[in-house]
């Protein structure tokens, strides 16, 4: 039947394309559904892609897959209204094979990754958007997933469907898998997409060629809220984007585009921005509730993978999201060998992904949401000492050094910091995001 298919897979974001490559790969007949004009048209992230996992899937993607600049150096800044303490670091080595952290466009990436799937033989739509999963009649249950339903009307059946939708995840929660997300285990961010010319942005940014930066923004832009602003530098265009947790925000009454218009307001960053035109605005959620927000990752012919899964740590959500994808695939893959699509064999892919060296980062930081809670403005704290002592370190005025050390330290203390023993300084590393 031509509605019929071995997988599908719902969105080609980074999970679902490599999911879809695989298993295509695998001889699998596949359809790719994605409810976007294009895939990556509804999708927003800070900029950079990790190289090694990336290539673990696909070797030298480098060569083919489009991207704008290799990241070699990389700056934090602690803001404060009218100053900065900044650390950084570089290593040239990064501007060549096999890379570090790529600076890459959604809309190019997605489209490149969907189309390594087609080279497979999988078929992609788009403008499909999936409102329901179908499942088989049963006289005292639902059932098994057999299929899914799009917004038309039009409906597609496989043997085993793989879920890769994102954060939003309405299916995997229709499936039962999850709960609602709550607004404390996700961060809201908004992006401002800007064009410069090259040679302005080469020159004002210390980049030669393909070389890259990002820069990292913390304290002022977020007005007390967890969360960071960020720059990342295409060839010719440059990403703003600034946001935090979602329930600190609708506490404070303050949307994500304040947070832009305040964090452009910044002396250090408005130069930056200096001449640059925007040309796009998007704003997305990244999760970020960790190991606790993990759902059932797996049902009879049903499968969950990348931001829907919640595999996301730190800074890095695509290649998780990748490797998760790959997962998921290659026990499709099995099941398929065997015809068997229960929850039995599917948990291999629970398995594999509980064995993952990412499983591990995500279940060390279990109890983030237990530091996020008990020191809800440590960002914008640590931020403002940093400048107080920078300040106060570099003013040169006609006290005696020693005096000048002692002020500092009174000054400090008196700020009530939440880093006061060694294992505070360690929960804070531990726990530190820089996204
Ligand atoms: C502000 C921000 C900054 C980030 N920065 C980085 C970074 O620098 N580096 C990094 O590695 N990661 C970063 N991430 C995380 C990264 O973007 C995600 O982890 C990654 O995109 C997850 O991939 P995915 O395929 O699981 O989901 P997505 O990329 O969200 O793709 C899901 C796809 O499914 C489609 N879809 C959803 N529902 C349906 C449906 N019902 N029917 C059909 N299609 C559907 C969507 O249109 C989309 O194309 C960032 C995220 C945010 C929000």
């Amino acid at each position: 039947m031509q509605d019929t298919y071995d997988a599908i897979v719902v969105g080609a974001g980074p999970s679902g394309s490599v999911a879809a490559y695989i298993m295509a790969r695998g001889g699998l007949k596949v359809l790719l559904l994605e409810r976007g004009t294009y895939p990556g048209s509804k999708n927003m992230f800070g900029g950079t892609i990790y190289a090694v996992p990336t290539a673990e899937i696909f070797p030298e993607f480098w060569e083919e897959a489009p991207w704008e600049r290799a990241v070699t150096t990389e700056y934090l800044y602690f803001l404060d209204d009218n100053s900065a303490f900044q650390i950084g670091f570089t290593n040239q080595t990064y501007g060549k094979p096999p890379y570090n952290k790529l600076v890459v466009h959604r809309g190019k990436f997605d489209s490149w990754l969907a189309q390594k799937a087609v080279s497979e033989g999988a078929v992609l739509q788009t403008h499909s958007l999936v409102t329901r999963l179908l499942y088989s009649e049963h006289r005292f249950s639902k059932g098994r997933v057999q299929g899914v339903e799009l917004d038309n009307g039009q409906k597609y059946y496989a043997d085993i469907v793989i879920l890769a939708e994102g954060i939003n995840a309405f299916l995997t929660k229709q499936a039962g898998l999850r709960s609602d997300i709550p607004a404390e285990t996700v961060k809201l961010y908004v992006k401002q997409v800007f064009r410069l010319p090259r040679d302005i942005m080469e020159e004002r940014f210390h980049l030669d060629g393909d070389e890259g930066a990002v820069y990292g923004f913390v304290g002022y832009p977020t007005a007390g809220i967890i969360g960071k602003a960020g720059i990342w530098l295409g060839k010719e265009t440059l990403g703003l984007i600034v946001g935090g947790f979602l329930n600190q925000l609708a506490q404070k009454r303050m949307s994500p585009y304040e947070l832009l218009e305040r964090t452009k307001r910044h002396p250090m960053i408005s130069r930056l921005l200096r001449g640059a035109e925007p040309i796009e605005y998007a704003a997305h959620m990244i999760p970020k509730g960790g190991f606790k927000m993990i759902p059932q990752l797996y049902d009879h012919h049903l499968l969950v993978a990348g931001d829907a899964a919640t595999m996301v740590s730190g800074r890095r959500g695509t290649d998780l999201a990748m490797l998760s994808g790959k997962m998921a695939a290659e026990i499709a893959l099995q099941a398929h060998a065997k015809g068997d699509f229960s929850q039995k064999i599917l948990a291999g892919y629970g398995w594999k992904i509980n064995e993952s060296f990412f499983m591990n980062d995500i279940r060390a930081k279990k109890n983030y949401d237990k530091y996020v809670k008990k020191y809800q403005d440590s960002d914008y704290l640590i931020s403002r000492a940093m400048n107080e002592f920078g300040s106060a370190y570099f003013r040169v005025d006609m006290s005696a050094e020693q005096d000048k050390m002692k002020r500092i330290q009174q000054e400090l203390k008196q700020m009530q910091l939440p880093l006061k023993s060694v294992k505070d300084v360690w929960q804070a590393l531990r726990n530190w995001e820089v996204l």
